[in-house]
């Protein structure tokens, strides 16, 4: 290996004369083919991430129960379908519980009982300065009278559905990875952050993996969850309905299985401000700050705390070879999002901003689930954060499932 680079050397030190041209082609085994999983993420674009987002903000705050939330699963399914994604819907019935005042029931284990003053939700320690956090549920509180307007329909308890689409493994279809967002939002802005940054990267990954020239051996599933927002019940009707179906063929005989097994799941939400801990005045600064991270979390206190941990680890080295810009952490405090049903069942994991219990449920966010969670809040700086969790997962899920591109020039 040192030849080379001594020829090289010398040939800088001799100047443009002597021209790299002079140089016989290296001896040696042929180079080493491109990593198809490098491919894949070249595959992933931030204009193309910001567009989906933009998107999925004409559809206002999507708050669960609306016209508005249902027009979104119907677009959702449509731009799924332009990827030649095969999609399919998660029925069931949301009634609220009575008197619920903004979140319905906490979803994940470690929130909410008995909590110490610096005990955070999921079981993670409070430090430093906080600022206040909570639901938007003031109309007048949006200044954009359009978005106001397009918000202003309020939910009605009934029939409710969930998107997605599958990606069928070649030689396990009977193995999957569940890669997830929630759709739904609320608090009177557009949810671009809460949670269409997360929505838009699930969707990118859907585009990227339904490529005509792209294999995976595991079957891959990409789930827009419902009602997340009052407490994940399309995550829970989703293992209601389907846990039960994992593994089986059917028609037997058929190699298709409409429920292949679970291996693991992997939720996004909330993907693009890292703007640090909030001043003393309560405020959080203006720009993106450059330590920002993904942050991906487990639950340590879960039936499958060991194996959604190793799982963790997997996307942390996934960070390091395939994302551009911005580094991930791995915390153990995985709470408060649609990955908490599954956190008993099979391994299961958080993508995020910042640690919801921790640094969020801190005041670190001040858009979340407020009027201001709006698409022109946001820099390229904070877009590309949420670029960098899909660079992640997509490296992750494509090592777990073993991807290949048959590239064709
Ligand atoms: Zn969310």
């Amino acid at each position: 290996m040192r030849s080379p680079l001594l020829i090289a050397a010398i040939i800088c030190l001799l100047g443009p004369a002597a021209g790299l041209d002079a140089q016989a082609p290296a001896p040696g085994p042929s180079p080493a083919p491109p990593d198809p999983i490098k491919v894949l993420v070249g595959r992933l674009d931030l204009e193309k991430y910001k567009a989906t987002v933009k998107g999925l903000t004409q559809f206002g705050d999507r708050r669960q129960g609306t016209d508005r939330n249902r027009a979104a699963v119907d677009w959702i399914e449509a731009q799924l379908k332009s990827y030649s994604c095969p999609t399919d819907r998660i029925k069931y019935e949301y009634q609220p519980p009575p008197q619920t005042a903004g979140r319905g029931g906490a979803p994940g284990a470690g929130g909410g009982r008995g909590r110490g003053p610096d005990e955070a939700q999921g079981g993670g320690r409070l430090r430093g300065i906080r600022a206040r956090i909570g639901v938007n549920t003031d109309p007048n509180a949006q200044p954009d009278v359009r978005l106001r307007e397009l918000n202003m329909q309020p939910m009605t308890p009934g029939p409710r559905e969930a998107v997605y689409c599958t990606k069928v493994g070649t030689t396990h279809p009977d193995e999957m990875y569940i890669v997830s967002a929630h759709m739904d939002g609320h608090g009177w802005g557009e949810a671009a952050n809460d949670d269409g940054s997360g929505t838009a990267l699930v969707m990118e990954l859907a585009r990227v993996f339904s490529g005509s020239d792209v294999q995976t051996e595991r079957t891959i599933r990409f789930v827009l969850w419902n009602n997340e927002e009052t407490g994940s019940q399309a995550a829970r009707a989703y293992i209601a309905q389907r846990g039960p179906m994992q593994g089986k063929e059917d028609p037997p005989g058929s190699r298709k299985y409409p429920e292949p097994k679970w291996l693991g799941m992997i939720q996004h939400d909330m993907m693009m401000f890292d703007h640090g801990m909030p001043r003393a005045d309560g405020t959080v600064a203006s720009e993106q700050r450059p330590e920002a991270d993904v942050n991906i979390e487990f639950q340590t206190n879960s039936k499958m705390a060991a194996e959604s941990q190793k799982l963790a680890w997997i996307f942390e080295q996934a960070n390091e070879k395939y994302a551009t810009d911005y580094p991930a952490s791995v915390g153990s405090h995985m709470t408060n999002t649609d990955s908490g049903p599954f956190q008993d069942l099979i391994p299961a994991i958080s993508l995020r901003e910042n640690e919801r219990g921790t640094q969020i449920g801190a005041g670190w966010d001040p858009q979340w689930h407020q009027p201001t969670d709006v698409y022109v809040t946001y820099s390229d700086a904070d877009f590309r954060l949420g670029l960098n969790a899909a660079q992640t997962t997509l490296g992750a899920i494509a090592t777990l499932t073993v991807a290949t591109v048959n590239v064709r020039n």
